[in-house]
Parts: structure tokens; sequence; C-alpha cells
């Protein structure tokens, strides 16, 4: 049977869109169909305008240090139209290269929505109908709002970046990723910020030291970050929204914003039917190669639900291409992934936390918390903590978390030692870079505990 393409690609964003190039380098006839912006939520609702936004963020802080070290600051304010302006040239100058890249890899896009109509046709919403070889699902997750009365006039992290104005107070519900991201960044730029997060501590599953301190350090910087609380219900009220908390008086916020976590894009594509396993948070079930129940259909990225990161989704889209179209059949290694947390001051973060790791196996914990050179000098008590767990058995390096600014930098680099096995030996070997924030992960002696 020949088909009109070998490869049809749902989705054009980091995942989907790095598949259809390395897919048409190998010489195969790829087409894409991206219903909304090419880019998709790291480029155009995610991590790049969001790290662009911690950079604004963070010019008051590093005034007030300024300050410190003799510089004359002159009070100015921050003029949010002007820097949307410019976020939103650079994200669609961002989007222009994506088309552009998949133009000239030979790539034939569709502005359109797609659907299967079985498990070789693609139909577009503009009607057309496309046969492919094989079909790769890069559709993505959405940002999902909890069901309570007034929900509806919550907004989510796609529409933190359209603000025609920035609201003066804001009421953040959640505590994951984006909650504690978006209470930082929006405390840097004035908003007066609410956080109520249903849990003990904020970003469960991570590491709870690392979690601690950035907990107290937002609280510190001004964030009314408020545990043990959900909300009941909004009602709008003279302009603001009323809300209603589990725990409390009510309040009113300008903006109350859900960041209580994201779904996969798995509905509208016309997979029911078809054989392809949903699972019950709606991600398509695929198998180590990406492979869904139905042979010629694979997915990758955050519609799976594997570990939705867009550097993962890049490498599930490679190691597709890999398997499918250069006969090399390369599983996915979701196996100690590195990953940060743009929080004020960041976390930076690979492998286990000291929690699960002792559950596993005998441990030492490393761990050092101090002020660094730059703050301390301006006055600030801003704390950061470098951690090691370490195996008391063959004595690898279980887990590093770091809290401090630019750990998501330090933490690439921490982390390629870790991926290759590092012991805390190794570490130790490791001459350090003096007067860094850094270089105590090489030098911390004695374990704190030992588990
Ligand atoms: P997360 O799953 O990280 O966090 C969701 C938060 O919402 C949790 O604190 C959760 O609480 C809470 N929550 C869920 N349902 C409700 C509810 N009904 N009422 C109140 N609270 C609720 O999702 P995010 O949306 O923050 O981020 C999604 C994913 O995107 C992340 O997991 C990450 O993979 C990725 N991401 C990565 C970033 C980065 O790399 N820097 C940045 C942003 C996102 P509980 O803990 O109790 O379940």
């Amino acid at each position: 049977m020949t088909f009109d393409y070998d490869l049809f690609i749902i989705g054009g964003g980091s995942g989907g869109v790095r598949a259809a190039r390395v897919a048409a380098e190998t010489g195969a006839r790829v087409a894409l169909a991206e219903e909304s912006r090419y880019g998709g939520t790291c480029v155009i609702r995610g991590c790049v305008p969001k790290k662009l936004m911690v950079f604004a963020s963070e010019f008051p802080g590093e005034m007030q240090t300024a300050k410190a070290y003799g510089w004359t600051v002159h009070a100015g304010g921050f003029d949010w139209p002007a820097f949307r302006t410019q976020l939103h040239a650079e994200l669609d100058r961002l989007e222009g290269v994506y088309r552009k890249l998949l133009k000239n890899s030979g790539v034939a896009t569709y502005d359109a929505h797609a659907r299967l109509s079985d498990a070789h046709t693609v139909t577009l919403s503009s009607g057309e109908s496309f046969s492919a070889k094989h079909i790769l699902i890069a559709t993505g997750g959405a940002p999902v709002r909890p069901d309570l009365p007034g929900a509806e006039h919550g907004i989510v992290s796609d529409d933190i970046f359209q603000f025609e104005t920035l609201p003066r107070s804001i009421l953040i519900i959640g505590g994951g990723y984006i909650a504690c991201e978006f209470a930082c960044i929006l405390n840097g730029l004035g908003v007066e910020v609410t956080q109520y997060y249903r849990g003990a501590q904020i970003l469960r599953g991570f590491d709870d030291e690392a979690r601690g301190l950035v907990s107290e350090e937002m609280i510190e910087s001004g964030i009314d970050l408020k545990l043990g609380t959900n909300i009941l219900s909004i009602t709008p009220e003279d302009g603001g929204y009323v809300v209603k908390p589990t725990h409390g008086d009510e309040k009113q916020f300008d903006s109350v914003f859900f960041a209580t976590g994201r779904k996969p894009n798995s509905e509208g594509l016309g997979l029911e039917g078809l054989g392809v396993g949903i699972g019950r948070g709606a991600q398509i079930e695929v198998s180590e190669y990406s492979q869904t129940a139905v042979p010629s259909i694979y997915a990758i990225g955050d519609v799976t639900d594997r570990a939705n990161l867009t550097p993962v989704a890049i490498r599930e889209g490679m190691a597709f291409v890999e398997t499918v179209f250069k006969g090399n059949p390369t599983p996915v290694d979701h196996h100690l992934i590195p990953t940060a947390i743009f929080t004020q001051p960041e976390i930076g973060t690979i492998g286990l936390s000291e929690e699960a790791a002792r559950d596993i196996e005998p441990i030492e914990v490393y761990c050092t918390s101090f002020k660094p050179m730059k703050s301390n000098f301006a006055g600030s008590v801003d704390r950061v903590l470098m951690k090691l767990v370490v195996s008391q058995a063959d004595r690898r390096v279980l887990g590093c978390h770091i809290v401090a600014p630019g750990a998501g930098e330090m933490i690439q680099m921490a982390g390629i030692a870790i991926k290759m096995g590092a012991t805390k030996e190794d570490f130790d070997r490791v001459c350090a870079v003096h007067p860094t924030i850094s270089e105590e992960l090489v030098t911390m002696k004695t374990p704190v505990r030992t588990t």
C-alpha cells in the first residue's frame, strides 16, 4: 500500500517539531499539523515566556543588592505593557524560527486541527485527509481547573502572558512547579501574592529540606503562603473575586490563578474505537518505544504523561525516529532526569530525595546551608542549600539537591557526573572552584545523617 506520507505528526510543540525534523533528515516524507501556534507550550505559553518573566522579576532584588554594593539606584516602576510587547515580539520570532526549521527540513505543515479516522488516516479541520504509514501524536497537555463553584472566573497559566495590566493582588492555588514559580515571579513584579496549597508543604515529591527552604524563602520575600488551605468557591464582586477558603475568612483578590495541574490533550483525536489505550489521567498509553497498542500510532511528550518536561519530549521524539526510521530500536531513558524549578531561589535537582532514598537502601546525607557571599554582603538573610544523598553500599550519589541562585545551571553540570554513576569520592577528588556556591558540592566531608 502506498501512503501520502511516511509520517504524519499531530502537534507542533517541542517534541513534534524535533521528531519531524529528524525524521525528514532520514529522507522520510513527513507532514505535521498544528491547530494553534508552532513551538507549543514550552515556547508560546510555558518555559520560554516564563523564564523571561523570571528575569524581569529578579531586577528589584538585584537593585537592592546593587545599593549595598555602592550603586546609586533610582527608584522606577515596572512597565508591564512595554515588557509584554517585547515578550510577544520574541515569541513571534521564535514561532517563525520553528516554522522555518520545518520548512527547511522539507516537512509539509498544516495549520489545522487533526484527528485520526483510522490507524493510517488523518483528517484535518480543513476537510483534507491524508494517509500515513506512521502517525505520531505529540499534542501535549493543558491546564485544568478544579470543579468548584465559580472556577470559570479563575485564570490558568496560559492567561498570565496575556494580562492587559498586572493585577494588584492575586491568589494562586496549588503548590507545584507552576504555582511556586509564578508566586515568585509575580511577587518580584510587585503584585501582592497569596498562595494556598492544600498539602502540608509545597513541591510535593521533592527533597523535604529543599522544599522547606524554598517555602521559607518565599514567605521571607513577601508571599503570603498558606499551607493546608484550599478554596471552596469564587464569586465576582466589585471588579475583583471573593474567595471562600477552607480555613479562615473570605478574602477578595483582583485575580485568582489555578495552578492545579495539567491534563494530557488526548481528547478530540478520534482515538476512541481505534484500540489506543487511554489511562485514567487521559494519558495515551505507550510502550518504552512510545508505541501505542495500535502498531502504526505512536505518542510522545506530555500527552503520554511520563516526565512532563520539554527536553524529555524532545528525547522521546528522537528515540521514536531512531526506532522507526533508523532501524535502531531505542527505548527512552527516563532515569535520573535533572530538573530545575525557577522559584527564587531556584531548585536544581536530580535523582532521589533523602526520603525516597532511605526507603530503598542505607544512605549517608551530606548537606550544608549557608548565606551566600553576594547577598550576605548586602545584608540579606537568604540562605542556600547543597545536598548529596549517597548510597552506603556502593558510594554512588543517588540524589543531588541544590537551592540557590543559578541552581538550574549547577544541576545540569552535576547531573552529568551523577548520570555517569559518580561516587561521593569522585566528587571529593574534584578541586573546588573558589569562591563559588557550588564548591560546597565537593567539600562536604562529614555526613550530617546516616540512615
Ligand atoms: P503539578 O502537578 O506540579 O502541581 C499541581 C499542584 O496543584 C499540586 O500542588 C497539587 O496538589 C495541586 N492541585 C491539584 N489539584 C488540585 C485541586 N483540585 N485543588 C487544589 N490544588 C490542587 O502541576 P503544574 O501545573 O504546576 O505543572 C505541570 C507539570 O509541568 C509539572 O509537573 C512539570 O512536569 C511541568 N513544568 C515544569 C517546569 C520546569 O521544568 N521548571 C515549570 C512548569 C511546569 P498536590 O501536591 O496535593 O497533588
